[in-house]
């Protein structure tokens, strides 16, 4: 079986360990064995972005753009086979992976033109014969973690903007989708960057992750992940007088009105809440819907989620693929088994399915009568489970929603142009969605949440500047 590297200035290194990457669909399919950097192997790759940052970051943008710009049409041109290799290692559907990958390509390419779009202001000083410049510059080196449930993405739209704005990068991707982000390196490491300025450090969070967060020499985090490494990231960063941005849970809220087209919006309410086997940060977890149509709702949303299909991720039938791995849906499994103690009414599935494959495979639970105080509407259950919350009007429906301590996306749906308006403006949410799924974003728009699912500066778009680079102020006598 193949053994895969670390990518360490411009060398491909094995670490002392390696771990085997398993298919969730079919779990006698191993993808390959990937090296598990230890401390040692960690130091190195941070001391190699160190050495590489400074001229790097010195680097003319259209070396910059030129580099990025041949990732991104490498990515895209692959995308159906670097689409596969996720499906098999994560577990989302074939089209849903290719997405993925084509979303990373497209990400390169953007923050190639963004490289030589940085720009700063000139400000007429108080003073007199005083010219004042503000001007970006690259922070050093960046320690960028990634989760699993997006496997090249997520890298990407850290690595791509990291790069663009001329600083050395060191990646830690999670422990179960190293696949991806090796491809991603490997295409990477043929692009022409000096030594040491792409650094890919696979291996376990407690060694690798936290071998970032203490090191002195790593200038900035940027993170995404469980609210719980998060607070350690915060905490490490603090301390030490690091730059951090955090990526966090959601408990995401799609509020369904009387007057909303109920065939759309249980299309939306599908969408958002099953598919990528619910798996995703901006998932919406929790369904409220005015009572005037709730029983209506409740029983259409339930006939479609007992016809979704569940099956191996490389199927073309499948649209629903297995959870990630077993402590995944043990965890998926507890939340369902609470949400039945706490009285909800299960509507449709959240039983185990035995298919052709030994994977992990669950029937996405759709539970009803859900009151919004209970364990399993407040906290992220991070898999296939939907609760649908009676509401009693507009405004109280609006409460519900706000009534978490997350803030990632909420959605609407509603004719109403009022009430979509309000809510806009109302939602305590970074991204707010108005009839359409609370998951699925632009790959060029600013990317974020409030409360507890984000901390510090957006991801995405021209906004990820404000991460990527310090800002100065320089004062000039004439
Ligand atoms: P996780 O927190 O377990 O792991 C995330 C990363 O942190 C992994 O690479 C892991 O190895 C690393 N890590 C673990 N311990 C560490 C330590 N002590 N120091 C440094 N790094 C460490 O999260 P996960 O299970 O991989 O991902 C699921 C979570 O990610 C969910 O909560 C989900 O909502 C969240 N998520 C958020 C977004 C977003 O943009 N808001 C997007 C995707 C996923």
């Amino acid at each position: 079986m193949q053994t895969y590297a670390n990518y360490i200035a411009g060398q491909w290194l094995v670490g002392p360990s390696q771990r085997p990457n398993v298919n969730p669909s079919d779990t006698g399919d191993v993808l390959g064995l990937y090296t598990q950097a230890d401390s040692e192997q960690a130091e190195q790759a941070i001391a190699a972005a160190h050495v590489a940052a400074p001229a790097w970051g010195l680097s003319s943008p259209q070396v910059r753009a030129d580099a990025l710009d041949r990732i991104g049409s490498e990515i895209l041109a692959r995308k159906e086979e670097l689409g596969e290799l996720l499906a098999r290692e994560e577990g989302k559907t074939r089209p849903e992976a290719v997405g993925e990958a084509a979303r990373a390509g497209a990400i390169f390419k953007f923050f190639a033109q963004e490289a030589l779009r940085l720009r700063g202001d000139k400000l007429a000083s108080v003073r007199p014969g005083i010219e004042v410049e503000v001007t970006r510059e690259p922070l050093g080196v960046v320690g960028l973690i990634t989760p699993w449930n997006f496997p090249i993405a997520i890298p990407a739209w850290k690595i791509a903007p990291a790069l663009a704005f001329g600083n050395a990068v060191v990646l830690k991707p999670a422990e179960l989708v190293p696949g991806s982000a090796w491809a991603l390196a490997e295409i990477i490491s043929r692009a022409g960057l000096p030594d040491g300025v792409f650094n890919l450090a696979m291996g376990p969070g407690s060694v690798v992750g936290q071998a970032l967060l203490n090191d002195r020499r790593v200038n900035g985090l940027s993170f995404t992940g469980s609210q719980a490494t998060g607070q350690r990231v915060a905490m490490a960063a603090v301390q030490r007088g690091a730059k951090f941005q955090l990526e966090m849970g959601g408990k995401n809220p799609l509020l369904v009105l009387a007057d909303a087209d109920i065939e759309a919006a249980v299309n939306c309410a599908v969408q958002g809440g099953f598919y990528s086997t619910g798996q995703r940060c901006t998932a919406s977890s929790r369904v409220i819907v005015e009572r005037a149509v709730y029983a209506r709702f409740a029983e259409r949303m339930a006939e479609v989620t007992q016809a979704l299909r569940v099956g191996h991720a490389l199927r073309p039938e499948t649209q629903i693929g297995p959870v990630v791995d077993a402590s995944q849906l043990q965890q998926d499994l507890d939340y369902i088994r609470l949400a039945k103690e706490e009285g909800a009414r299960l509507l449709a599935g959240g039983q185990t399915l035995t298919l052709d494959w030994p994977g992990h495979y669950l029937a996405p639970a759709l539970f009803g009568d859900c009151d919004n105080a209970m364990r399993h509407c407040q906290e992220e259950i991070f898999g296939p489970v939907v609760s649908l919350i009676p509401c009693e009007n507009y405004e109280h429906g609006l409460a519900l929603a706000n009534d978490t301590p997350f803030g990632l996306s909420s959605g609407i749906c509603t004719g109403s142009l009022k009430h979509a308006h309000h809510f806009k403006r109302h939602s305590q949410a970074g991204m707010v969605m108005v009839n359409c799924p609370t998951a699925g974003v632009d790959y060029h728009a600013p990317f974020g949440g409030r409360k507890a699912s984000s901390m510090g500066a957006r991801e995405q778009g021209s906004y990820a500047a404000e991460f990527f680079t310090s800002v100065k102020t320089s004062y000039l006598q004439a």
